[in-house]
């Protein structure tokens, strides 16, 4: 099977003038095409632009209006001109294909460059997110393919405060997100990592961990909470949202990943993805903030290959320091694995041993 690369060049329209540059794309296309150009396993597919109707599956008309306006209401993060309007439209557009191409079977793995609008909500745009390519690849799916269950993992290194919003009151989607506690790092404290709303309720799982955790805590929180709760819920399709910003490296988060940690990661979604859904899996692979642009193309290669099984060499650009080891974090970890556990024993049988 084969892993379809979503890219076009005018994504590099989405710069906001910020950490978050436009030459991102192209970045990790110079590195991918070093390391894989005509590699069989990989295809490049240019998506196109989302409509307004492929839009209004998650957003309301009267927020698309405003945006086409460029009136920002977080104009410090999230200033809108003609150009990167244009260009959220473009990765919502590659959210709704890559989706597509998975659930048609021509490709088991699709990998949305630059993806994975995180905080962004229905009806407004927030962190560096306008339009929610996420959002739209999950509802499509279920309202024009009949999907009944999604599994959205955001292991971004920033909870998914905007995904939560529009899935909270629905159970044909779980939504598991693995981050830094938010009471250390944007969205910042008034996120309470909720376990959803209505029938909603259980569906939304959130797992803070402290600053610097590192690869041997991601990895039981994995084997501990996503992997029961995957064998349980038993998706159609799992959607990953990730990148590197939860590497030791990153100029705006304090998390303790190395590159070996996400290619493990990845591996290891490989792995249950094979298991449970036939191997389908989106990747949304969009995060990561070095000013070098050093970091971010390693990580997105280290999610793009374990997911697609391909080996690569991951060799750090950057010193791990010395303060720091793998299994840092692990044992706060655990606390707050049992705690978890315990909260979702009365929705999960999984956890029902917990309560
Ligand atoms: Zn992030």
């Amino acid at each position: 099977m084969k892993t379809a690369i979503l890219y076009s060049e005018k994504m590099k329209d989405y710069d906001l003038g910020h950490v978050l540059k436009g030459d991102r794309y192209e970045n990790f296309l110079q590195l991918f095409r070093e390391r894989f150009l005509n590699h069989s396993r990989f295809e490049m597919v240019e998506p196109s632009y989302a409509t307004n109707q492929d839009l209004e599956m998650v957003h309301t008309p009267k927020y698309i209006q405003r945006v086409e306006k460029h009136q920002s209401r977080d104009p410090h993060d999230t200033p809108l001109s003609p150009s990167v309007v244009q260009a959220a439209k473009l990765l919502a557009g590659a959210g709704k294909l890559g989706g597509e191409l998975v659930q048609s079977g021509k490709f088991d793995k699709s990998l949305v460059i630059g993806g994975g609008v995180q905080h962004a909500g229905r009806n407004y745009e927030k962190g560096f997110g306008i339009f929610s390519d996420v959002g739209i690849c999950a509802e499509n799916l279920i309202q024009n393919y009949g999907l009944k269950k999604i599994l959205i993992l955001d292991t971004d290194a920033h909870a998914g405060d905007g995904i939560y919003g529009i899935f909270s009151k629905d159970p044909r989607v779980l939504f598991i997100s693995i981050h830094q506690d938010t009471r250390t790092l944007y969205p910042g404290p008034s996120y309470k990592n909720p376990l959803g709303e209505g029938k909603g309720t259980g569906y939304s799982v959130n797992i803070p961990l402290l600053p610097g955790t590192s690869d041997q805590a991601y990895e039981h929180v994995l084997d501990e909470i996503v992997f029961p709760l995957t064998e349980e819920f038993e998706p159609e399709i799992i959607l990953m949202v990730d990148g590197s910003d939860p590497h030791f490296s990153d100029q705006i988060t304090q998390m303790g990943m190395t590159l070996e940690g996400i290619h493990l990661i990845a591996k290891k979604i490989r792995k249950i993805a094979k298991k449970v859904c036939l191997g389908k899996v989106v990747d949304f692979a969009g995060s990561g903030y070095d000013a070098k642009g050093l970091l971010y193309p390693r990580g997105w290669l280290a999610s793009l290959c374990g997911l697609s099984g391909i080996e690569t060499s991951l060799q750090e650009p950057y010193t791990f320091p010395p303060n720091l080891s793998t299994n840092r974090g692990l044992p706060e970890t655990k606390t707050i694995v049992k705690t978890i556990q315990k909260k979702l024993s009365g929705y999960w049988k999984c956890f029902s041993s917990y309560r």
